[in-house]
């Protein structure tokens, strides 16, 4: 099987797992006060010291979450609930048209029940964020703004940096999701100058449902959920100590790897758009060209013509595992909303693949993908009759 779809999920590394099973096998809640509570604690706290440390924020701005998911919401309701109670002209939450789900649907649901005015900033062609769009919609009305590190679909790099500045003109606190960048980008929470920022170990080889939003200390974040006050109250829970060891362990080595991977990554992705370019006639690979402002890892085209569910069925039935990039019900991918936003019709934008390399991906997987994928974009055409 060739697998290109680590932006889904990266495999399991061997130290998260041995991370995880050494503590999973212990007894002890972290928040008892008998030693076995006391050595748990002591793992939970050694992990988010590594986080922390991994990613340049102190171990008290670092709040465990189950996830990527967990931590967008806890942000962008958290933050826009937090700021709107202190000051109630703070009700508009601005985001970018391109987020992931967790954020974009977030903010829609914050809108919906009238607790939100909300601004959706446009994309170019390339999924970059309108930076004078962002301007005209700040003001002192403005409650937060999410923008993303790095898309998941199409892989664009966000000018979070300039984001923040435009942000802090008007003392606005600015989110970044950046469950996608921390495998393959230098990620530093302190010097980008974010409130807050989500990230997720199951995209750099750590376990599925763990992950943490790193917030800054005193940002109004109301919580999400409610119970036993753990974490400073913003996020109750039993503390996962084996999932934040895994997380840890991951980290460190996705970190410690991270530079090297980079550059063997980018020489298998020209490798894969040279290819694709050749084999595949139609179609246009989204992002910009100019490494530094897009993932090395991913791989995103338009084929229009071509189905995703059905090229992606196609691909498996070869033992290629692909994606859309988008989200899909029952077998039928739907249009993408980064491509609609990047200007493509509702048609195309369901035609739309993702190839995704990660720390496993070999350039037998690129030559697999590239000798399978002209006979399945035939294929679905002739499926559409295009
Ligand atoms: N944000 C981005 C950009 C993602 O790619 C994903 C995962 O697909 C998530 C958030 C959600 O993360 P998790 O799967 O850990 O909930």
């Amino acid at each position: 099987m060739h697998y290109l779809d680590h932006a889904a999920t990266a495999p399991l590394r061997d130290s998260a797992r041995a991370a995880w099973i050494d503590a999973a096998g212990r007894l002890g809640n972290p928040s008892s006060l008998h030693a076995p509570g006391r050595a748990a604690r002591a793992i939970v706290e050694d992990a988010r010291e590594r986080i922390a440390a991994a990613l340049g924020a102190d171990p008290a701005e670092v709040v465990l979450t189950s996830g990527g998911t967990e931590a967008d919401n806890l942000a962008v309701k958290g933050l826009h609930w937090g700021r709107s109670a202190a000051d109630p002209a703070a009700r508009r939450l601005i985001v970018s048209a391109v987020e992931h789900h967790a954020v974009l649907d977030a903010a829609r649901w914050l809108a919906s029940r009238g607790d939100a005015e909300l601004i959706e900033i446009p994309v170019d062609a390339h999924g970059v964020i309108d930076l004078d769009a962002l301007d005209t919609a700040l003001d002192h009305e403005s409650s937060a703004v999410s923008i993303m590190w790095a898309n998941n679909e199409v892989g664009t790099v966000q000018p979070v940096r300039a984001a923040v500045e435009l942000a802090s003109a008007h003392g606005v606190p600015v989110h970044s999701d950046a469950v996608q960048a921390i495998a393959h980008l230098d990620v530093d929470f302190r010097d980008s100058g974010l409130a807050a920022l989500s990230v997720s170990a199951h995209k750099l080889g750590g376990p599925v449902g763990v992950g943490a939003l790193l917030a800054r200390r005193g940002l109004p974040l109301v919580p999400t959920a409610h119970g036993g006050g753990q974490q400073r109250q913003v996020r109750s829970g039993t503390l996962d100590a084996a999932g934040a060891a895994a997380f840890a362990a991951a980290l460190d080595d996705a970190v410690a790897e991270r530079a090297a991977e980079r550059d063997r990554l980018e020489g298998l992705r020209e490798r894969l758009l040279d290819g694709l370019r050749a084999a595949v006639p139609g179609a246009t690979v989204s992002g910009l060209d100019d490494a530094g402002r897009r993932l090395p890892g991913i791989v995103h085209a338009v084929i229009p013509g071509a189905r995703a569910e059905s090229v992606l069925f196609l691909l498996d039935a070869g033992g290629i595992a692909a994606s859309s990039g988008s989200a899909c019900t029952a077998g039928v991918v739907q249009a993408s909303h980064v491509a609609e936003a990047m200007g493509w019709s509702a048609e195309d934008a369901a035609c739309t693949l993702r190839l995704s390399m990660g720390r496993t991906t070999t350039a037998d997987d690129v030559e697999a993908v590239l000798a399978a994928l002209p006979g399945a974009v035939e294929r679905a055409r002739a499926a559409t009759g295009a």
